[in-house]
């Protein structure tokens, strides 16, 4: 059986490296996928756009591809699934109007507040004015967000007023493009944070293992935000109770909301949550997409084949399969390239891959590309390293001796990935 996977990141070759560990799977062609898909055996890169559908369904149709997974948002926002649903290939993530989930934040919160979910008090506004004042009414801290896609960079966590107010002239004069035209401003909410994500066939639930990831590019969790800096699973932080409940207060009743609304939702559900020091789970949003790099820690704790859960979800037999999880502890380091949240350079060549991974860890690949017989940087996050282990300790040591073994000018990681879980397992 050969598979697609639509995406170029570190994510999109964890999902290869997943499918292409089960026997069935013969082939995967990446679109546009990086260094790492190009040298992966039995995986090769086809260079057209993920939001290039009708060549992606030409080529799926011609070369008999039995199942397409999409890694990134913008192509389930853009409908690629209808679209080569409609042409009867099989792929794995939400329609359209069940991406909104994600597409669209004042959307989301509509529905969490219909269905009754926990989630942080939210306004949403259509002209700066009215939010202006409504920042003004509330104070400071406070959290203000575009509403559509913006690459993750939508969200101003404000701990003044004036940072508040910077956000909400921003969104409004365009700095977001079209995702600014609506703002949504939200309560401040404190606690840890956590990931859990779920597959669903629109009628079954089955959570993944829970994750935590490092969004900020300094130890300590410090520094600007970035698109994560290092994951780890199965975090004790979310308990074995915290996770009924999430399943109960979180994702069954958003499944069933969006049911009601007649939207057939199969594919991933993330819930990004946090974890109230009362030991409630809130929604801070929902993502309709497996995270990165979240995917390179818990993908690997996966036993059960992936095309296997994947086709039973989209063929609505997802309460014929338990999902079996290997019982250790996986944590990813990502290796940047320096200057990345900000400016970064590329193509330095980077070495060291056969080294790393003779220590056992698993390297893959994000903003890399194959140039003659080298492996370049050619992206801000350019590796995530992921150890396995007994304990989080164990995993954590293993990511880092692989890095050790790795090698290009200005890399930079956080030495710190897991700081939080050591011990704990
Ligand atoms: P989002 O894209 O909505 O997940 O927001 C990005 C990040 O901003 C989250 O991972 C949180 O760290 C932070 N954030 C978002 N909403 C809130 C909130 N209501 N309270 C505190 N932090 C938040």
């Amino acid at each position: 059986m050969k598979a697609l996977v639509v995406g170029s990141g570190g994510r999109e070759h964890t999902l290869a490296w997943s499918l292409l560990r089960s026997p069935k799977i013969t082939e995967v062609v990446c679109v546009p996928g990086n260094g790492g898909t190009a040298t992966l055996p039995h995986c090769r890169n086809l260079a057209l756009a993920p939001t290039d559908f009708e060549g992606i369904a030409r080529f799926a149709l011609v070369n008999n591809l039995e199942l397409v997974v999409v890694g990134p948002e913008q192509p389930l926002a853009e409908g690629i699934t209808d679209y080569l649903q409609e042409q009867g290939i099989k792929v794995f993530g939400p329609c359209r109007a069940g991406a909104q989930i994600e597409a669209s934040k004042a959307w989301a919160k509509a529905l969490m507040v219909e269905a009754g979910i926990p989630t942080a008090k939210a306004e949403v506004f259509e002209a700066e004015a009215a939010a202006l004042a409504y920042l003004e009414q509330q104070g400071a801290p406070i959290v203000v967000k575009a509403d559509g896609l913006a690459a993750g960079k939508g969200v101003t966590v404000a701990h003044t007023l004036e940072e508040a107010t910077q956000a909400v002239k921003d969104a409004f004069s365009g700095k977001f493009g079209a995702a600014g035209h609506q703002v949504v401003i939200e309560e401040f909410m404190t606690g840890q944070e956590a990931s859990v994500l779920a597959i669903t066939d629109g009628q079954t639930i089955r959570p993944l293992v829970p994750a935590q990831d490092h969004k900020a590019i300094g130890e300590g969790d410090t520094g600007p935000n970035t698109g994560g800096m290092g994951a780890y699973a199965p975090t004790p932080v979310v308990t074995s109770a915290i996770m009924e409940r999430v399943q109960k207060e979180v994702l069954e009743p958003a499944i069933a909301t969006l049911r009601r609304r007649g939207i057939d939702y199969r594919g991933i559900l993330y819930a990004g949550l946090m974890i109230t020091p009362e030991g409630e789970p809130k929604v801070v949003e929902f993502n309709c997409r497996l995270g990165d790099p979240e995917t390179q820690a818990v993908l690997p704790l996966l036993e059960t084949p992936l095309e296997q859960v994947m086709l039973a979800c989209i063929e609505g037999q997802l309460d014929t399969l338990e999902l079996q999880w290997k019982s250790e502890a996986a944590a990813c380091v990502v290796v940047a390239a320096e200057g990345y949240p900000d400016k970064y350079p590329k193509g330095m060549e980077i070495v060291g891959f056969e080294e790393a991974a003779a220590t056992g860890a698993l390297v893959f690949h994000a903003g890399t590309r194959r140039r003659g017989n080298s492996i370049v940087a050619d992206g801000g996050r350019v590796l995530g390293v992921t150890g396995l282990g007994e304990t989080f300790e164990a995993a954590i040591a293993n990511a880092y001796a692989a890095i050790d073994k790795i090698c290009f000018e200005g890399m930079y990681y956080r030495r710190d990935i897991g700081y939080r879980v050591k011990g704990l397992s």
